[in-house]
C-alpha cells in the first residue's frame, strides 16, 4: 500500500517511518525541496494549493493524509473523499477558530468566553462584555501563539488592533487555568476508538516546551475523554486527533482541536507500544489500532532554534530525534524523550536536557 502525505515536514516524517514498520510507502508532497521526510520517500516539489498535483499524488497512492492543518481545503476537496483522511470537514472547522468554538459550543464542550471581531468597535464591544484580560487571535492560520496578541488594559486596545486589525478576529477571554494538557486519540475507518493517556504540556511564548504523560484524577481524565471521544464520533473522524485543554479547578475548557499527530503526542514513540504515529497509519488504512498505554513515565523536550552538540552525544536512555533543520530562532529542530519507571527520575532527566539547553 501506498500513503500520500500532504507536508513532509517532522510530522510527515515521523508518519512515515511508522507506515514503513507497518510495511507501507509514503510519498509526500511539499514545494520545500529540503524536508525532513525527503529521507523516508519521494517528496512532489509543488504547492500545497497545486490541483494538478494533488491528482498526481492521488493517482499514484491508496490513500491521502495530511500533516499540518493550513492544507487548502479545496486540495482535500479535490480527493475522493472515500480516500483522504481525516475528512475535509474536520480540517475547514478547525481552520476558523470562531467555527471551532461553535462547534465545541454544539458538543457541550466547555471554552473561553469568546466574541466575534470584525471592526475596532467589535474589539471595543469584546472588552466590555469579556473584561480584562483577554486576547485577540487571527480566526485562521495562527499557530505556535502566532496571530495573537494578550490585552491586558484598556491602554491595549489600539496597539493590538493596529498589529491584527485588518483580517477576521476572534477575542478569548484569557483563562487563569492551573495547567494545560492535551489528549490524543485515534478512531479507525471502522469506528474503533483509542485514547492515550493525557499530556500535560509546558509552553514557553506560546511554543510547546515540555510535555510528560500524566494521570489526571477521575474527574479531569473523564472530561477530557468524553470530549475527545464525542469530537471523534461528531466529526465522523479517521486517524489521529489531538484536543488542546486547559484545567482550571477541576474542570477542563476547550482550546483548540488539531486535525493530526501533535507535538504534545511525540513521547507515545518510546512511551507506548502503538505510537500516535502508528496508530494514525492504522486508522486510515483500517487496521486494528494498537496499545495506547505508557509503559513508565514518559517525557519530551522540545529542541528549538537550536541543538546543543551535548544534545547529540547523549547516552542510550535518552532518545535524540534530528528533524534535519537547519538552524533558526522559534523553529522546532528535534526533540529529546525519556522514558523512567519512577516519576523522580523523569524529572531529573528533563532537568538535565533543560540545563543542556539553558546553556546555548
Ligand atoms: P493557541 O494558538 O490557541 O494554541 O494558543 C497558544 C497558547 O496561548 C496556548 O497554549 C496557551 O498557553 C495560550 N492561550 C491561548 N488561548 C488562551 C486563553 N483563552 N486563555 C489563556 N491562555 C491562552
Amino acid at each position: 500500500m501506498i500513503i500520500g502525505v500532504i507536508g513532509a515536514g517532522q510530522l510527515g516524517m515521523m508518519l512515515g517511518e511508522s507506515a514503513k514498520e507497518l510495511g507501507c510507502d509514503c510519498i509526500f508532497l511539499d514545494p520545500n525541496k529540503n524536508s525532513p521526510a525527503k529521507k523516508i520517500g519521494e517528496v512532489l516539489n509543488h504547492e500545497f494549493n497545486d490541483l494538478k498535483a494533488i491528482k498526481k499524488l492521488s493517482s499514484q497512492c491508496d490513500v491521502i493524509t495530511y500533516e499540518f492543518e493550513n492544507v487548502p481545503v479545496k486540495s482535500i476537496n479535490f480527493i475522493d473523499p472515500r480516500k483522504v483522511y481525516p475528512p475535509s470537514y474536520a480540517l475547514e472547522t478547525t481552520q476558523d477558530r470562531l467555527k471551532e468554538k461553535h462547534l465545541f459550543d454544539s458538543l457541550e464542550i466547555p471554552v473561553a468566553k469568546y466574541s466575534k471581531v470584525d471592526s475596532f468597535s467589535d474589539l471595543l464591544d469584546a472588552a466590555d462584555s469579556l473584561g480584562y484580560q483577554f486576547l485577540i487571535k487571527t480566526r485562521s492560520f495562527g499557530y505556535d501563539g502566532k496571530g495573537q496578541f494578550l490585552i491586558k488594559d484598556e491602554s491595549d486596545i489600539q496597539k493590538a488592533w493596529d498589529q491584527l486589525g485588518n483580517q477576521p478576529l476572534i477575542a478569548e477571554k484569557k483563562i487563569k487555568f492551573d495547567r494545560e494538557i492535551s489528549i490524543i486519540g485515534a478512531r479507525s475507518l471502522s469506528g474503533e476508538i483509542a485514547l492515550y493517556p493525557l499530556t500535560k504540556n509546558n509552553h514557553v511564548n506560546g511554543i510547546l516546551r515540555t510535555s510528560r504523560s500524566t494521570e489526571e484524577n477521575t474527574i479531569v481524565t473523564k472530561q477530557a475523554h468524553d470530549y475527545l471521544s464525542c469530537l471523534l464520533k461528531k466529526l465522523n473522524y479517521v486517524g489521529v486527533l489531538a484536543l488542546e485543554l486547559f484545567v482550571k479547578d477541576d474542570k477542563v475548557i476547550a482550546n483548540e482541536y488539531a486535525p493530526r499527530v501533535h507535538n504534545s503526542g511525540h513521547w507515545t514513540i518510546e512511551g507506548t507500544e502503538a505510537s500516535q504515529f502508528e496508530n494514525h497509519v492504522r486508522a486510515i488504512m483500517d487496521m486494528k489500532l494498537g496499545d495506547t498505554s505508557v509503559n513508565g513515565f514518559a517525557g519530551m523536550e522540545n529542541l528549538i532554534g537550536c541543538i546543543p552538540a551535548e544534545i547529540k552525544g547523549l547516552s542510550g536512555e535518552f532518545f535524540f530525534h534530528d528533524y534535519g533543520k537547519e538552524e533558526r530562532q522559534g523553529r522546532k529542530l528535534g526533540h529529546v524523550s525519556i522514558v523512567t519507571p519512577k516519576e523522580e527520575d523523569r524529572e531529573i532527566k528533563l532537568k538535565e536536557i533543560q540545563r543542556i539547553i539553558s546553556q546555548t
